[in-house]
């Protein structure tokens, strides 16, 4: 199965989606990030700085593979600029699944990020949207990824990595864990990250 995982920032796949990647890596799933802007606005580090926490973070959870689209911060579109970069590489990567931000989130950027991959991907495999701090209330999850307790560790060692965010509200520990354990607790696991399903299709071809 190749994994494609979509973010407007340099964190925000490892906060929405990070738990389930490291199974998708243990499993020897192909994984690429597709990473929209620099998320440089608001911070004391410049686009290198957060560049190299990404790809860092990406690493400890087993992903070489970290793509940047270069659009601005704070002001990314839905439009045709967007739509198109992702669609090139999500062309190049062939995904049987996508990860892609909720479309009902307060932040601007997450939520046109969704909107333009959905588009993007509208050829390609299984798209399922993940949560944020930012996800509206109206989230509803209707597929949840079991977790063990080593997939909530890695996914909170690659989230510290982002010391340029650190002490942000959006990074306690204390909030991912738990909302890893709540998701869990719905579904009978110790965890989980939880998903709306945007597109499932079923080939019964042999592929994935
Ligand atoms: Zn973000």
């Amino acid at each position: 199965m190749r994994v494609v995982a979509i973010g407007a920032h340099p964190d925000d796949v490892e906060i929405g989606v990070g738990g389930t990647v490291h199974r998708h890596v243990a499993l020897g799933h192909p994984v690429t990030y597709l990473i929209a802007t620099d998320g440089t606005a608001g911070c004391e580090r410049d686009d290198a700085a957060r560049r190299d926490e990404a790809q860092t973070a990406a690493s400890v959870l087993g992903v070489d593979d970290v793509r940047f689209l270069d659009f601005e911060d704070t002001d990314l579109g839905d439009g045709g600029a967007v739509v198109s970069a992702i669609e090139s590489h999500v062309t190049d990567c062939d995904p049987d699944r996508v990860y892609v931000h909720a479309a009902a989130d307060t932040h601007q950027d997450h939520r046109n990020c969704a909107r333009a991959a959905v588009s993007a991907t509208r050829r390609d495999g299984d798209v399922f949207a993940y949560e944020t701090y930012s996800t509206r209330p109206t989230f509803s999850p209707n597929h949840y990824v079991s977790l063990s307790a080593a997939d909530v560790e890695a996914k909170l060692e690659a989230i510290r990595i982002h010391e340029s965010q650190t002490g942000k509200t959006y990074m306690d520990e204390e909030t991912i864990r738990g909302l890893a354990r709540f998701r869990g607790n719905r579904v009978e696991a110790t965890f989980a990250e939880a998903f709306e399903v945007v597109r499932s299709i079923d080939r019964f071809d042999g592929r994935g």
